[in-house]
């Protein structure tokens, strides 16, 4: 802990977290910097996964209902603090599945081409899986992928996707447009999408807009409501913390979740908990964003969510936004006098900030290796660097960047 540690407005929560130890250097503990790629295991998170097997240790088929936390309605606690996340009302988010998985789910329901308007843009920066997904989309709909899917790319020699330029293409050729699917926060870049502006360029083109916000549930404040998003899909696994593949979530904006006649790729979770379980043949949907459910879920994943949910509302976004500033005006400052070290994460950022270096392979393995600083690397030239509100120190962003000048 150094000075900034001590003084900082809200104290470190690292106690609250298992850190690993250094995987070199002299420092006992890592300085951990991947906690967008995987966040750390809250301490607290064992105990609620233990209690899952214990239920149904002792009570089997009985734990759907007939335990503290039945598993029929073990992701309904989930619904609040998800909403506060990502400023949604509670009845436009559902917890389930995986990120890419919802993506589908919602494409299928949202991505509806016709005539001239087939067209799906996202970002040339696209994470592989949104790419994948979007292609898939339009074959599955009989279109070629190539013709179907605008990759939109920043400017030469800039790194930063600028609104101006997503608005003009949405201005210019929006009439083809069907889906605009972009990620909140670029995961290579860090750069934060302006949301509101290209939600409504999109709305003007007669598009429908969703939001990949696998780098932004947990990292930036989020609006979905109010900036009349059409849905949108996230990980739990990266600032939410909620451990290896858990279980990820959707937003449904409230038009559509009303209406109970949009088609969907249905399941008996789609049906409300009331008549589930009279095995009707036919579902009628529930108005809300829980109408796009389909399987039941990991319970054994969800524990870990509902942990670090209740984090996050015990701390606040707001507390956690305002330190993820400074640390990360930290960090940056520090690197501004890093030779070798270029930022190319543009001033709309959230935690993260995305280095330049040559070979960041071997940058990444040299961290780690030789001064307990765990970043990642994407290939050729970028390393990630995010320090988390929660559990990052000023002092862990002063171990970064004196390793990365050791080694430039
Ligand atoms: C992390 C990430 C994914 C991962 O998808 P999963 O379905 O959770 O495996 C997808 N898209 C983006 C933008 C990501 O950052």
């Amino acid at each position: 802990m150094t000075r900034l540690d001590a003084a900082d407005p809200l104290p470190t929560l690292r106690g609250e977290f298992l850190v690993p130890p250094a995987p070199g250097g002299t420092h006992p503990e890592a300085a951990y910097f991947a906690g967008n790629s995987l966040g750390l295991q809250p301490r607290a998170t064992a105990a609620r996964v233990t209690e899952v097997l214990d239920d149904w240790g002792a009570h089997a088929v009985e734990g759907h209902f007939a335990v503290d936390r039945p598993w029929t309605r073990y992701h309904e606690p989930l619904r609040a603090p998800t909403a506060r996340l990502v400023g949604a009302l509670p009845h436009e988010v559902v917890v389930m599945n995986a990120l890419t998985v919802n993506l589908h789910l919602l494409m299928a329901s949202f991505y509806r081409p016709a005539g001239v308007r087939t067209r799906i843009v996202i970002e040339d920066a696209a994470f592989p899986s949104d790419s994948y997904a979007v292609a898939g989309q339009a074959a599955l709909h009989g279109l070629d992928p190539a013709a179907t899917v605008v990759r939109l790319r920043p400017r030469d020699g800039e790194d930063e996707l600028r609104t101006e330029d997503v608005v003009a293409f949405l201005e210019r050729e929006g009439a083809t447009v069907a889906l605009v699917l972009l990620g909140g926060v670029n995961y290579l870049t860090g750069q934060v999408m302006d949301m509101a502006a290209i939600t409504a360029a999109g709305h003007r083109a007669g598009a429908v807009v969703g939001w990949d916000l696998a780098h932004a549930a947990g990292n930036v404040p989020l609006d979905l409501h109010d900036w009349d998003v059409d849905f949108a899909a996230w990980c739990t696994y990266k600032y939410l913390n909620g451990g290896p593949g858990a279980v990820a979530g959707a937003f449904v904006h409230e038009r559509h979740a009303r209406d109970t006649s949009v088609p969907r790729l249905a399941g008996w979770y789609g049906a409300d908990l009331s008549v589930r379980f009279r095995m009707d043949p036919v579902l009628d949907p529930p108005p809300t964003a829980d109408g796009w459910a389909v399987s039941n879920p990991s319970i054994l994943s969800l524990a870990p969510v509902a942990v670090s949910l209740e984090i996050f509302d015990r701390v606040g976004l707001p507390a956690l936004r305002a330190k993820s500033e400074r640390l990360t005006g930290h960090l940056d400052a520090l690197l501004a006098g890093v030779p070798g070290a270029r930022v190319v994460t543009p001033e709309a950022r959230g935690a993260q900030l995305s280095v330049r270096v040559p070979d960041a392979k071997a940058i990444v393995r040299r961290l780690a290796a030789e001064h307990g600083v765990v970043a990642d690397a994407r290939e050729p030239d970028i390393v990630r660097l995010a320090p988390v509100p929660l559990y990052s120190t000023f002092e862990d962003c002063d171990r970064a960047a004196a390793a990365l000048a050791a080694l430039l």
